[in-house]
C-alpha cells in the first residue's frame, strides 16, 4: 500500500519520532502550523474518520490520552492547545491514514480557517 504514514511507521521512510507504543506512532509534522505541531497516528491503517469501526473505540481513546501526555510534556497543557482530525477533501485532509493533530505554542484562532 502506498501510504506515507505506513512507511514512516514501518521505518521505510524517516519521520522525527516523538513517541511510540504498541498502538500509535507519533512524529513531528513536516510542515508545522504552530511551534508545537505533532501527529498522533495509529499503527493500524484507517483511511478516514468515516472508516472507524466499533472495535476502534479504545484505539481512538488512546490517541487522545497520548495527546494529553505529550501536551503536558511539551509544556502547552495549561496554556492551551488544539487537537483535530481532518476528514475528506473540504476539511483539508491530504494524508488518508487517520491522524490526530496536536497544535500549540501560539494563540489559536476561532473559527478555524
Ligand atoms: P491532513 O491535512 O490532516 O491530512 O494532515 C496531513 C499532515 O501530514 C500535514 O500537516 C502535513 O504537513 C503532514 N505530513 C505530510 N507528509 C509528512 C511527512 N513525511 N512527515 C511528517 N508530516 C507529514
Ligand atoms: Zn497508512
Amino acid at each position: 500500500m502506498d501510504c506515507i504514514f505506513c512507511k514512516i511507521i514501518s521505518g521505510e521512510r524517516t519521520g522525527r519520532k516523538v513517541y511510540e507504543d504498541e498502538l500509535v506512532y507519533v512524529f513531528e509534522d513536516i510542515n508545522p502550523q504552530a511551534p508545537v505541531h505533532i501527529l498522533i497516528v495509529p499503527k493500524k491503517h484507517i483511511p478516514t474518520l468515516l472508516d472507524l469501526k466499533e472495535e476502534d473505540k479504545p484505539l481512538m481513546g488512546h490517541l487522545y490520552m497520548v495527546a494529553n501526555m505529550i501536551a503536558r510534556e511539551r509544556g502547552i497543557a495549561d496554556r492551551g492547545f488544539r487537537t483535530l482530525i481532518n476528514c475528506n477533501p473540504e476539511s483539508g485532509q491530504t494524508v488518508y491514514h487517520i491522524h490526530l493533530h496536536l497544535l500549540g505554542g501560539r494563540m489559536m484562532h476561532w473559527p478555524p480557517g
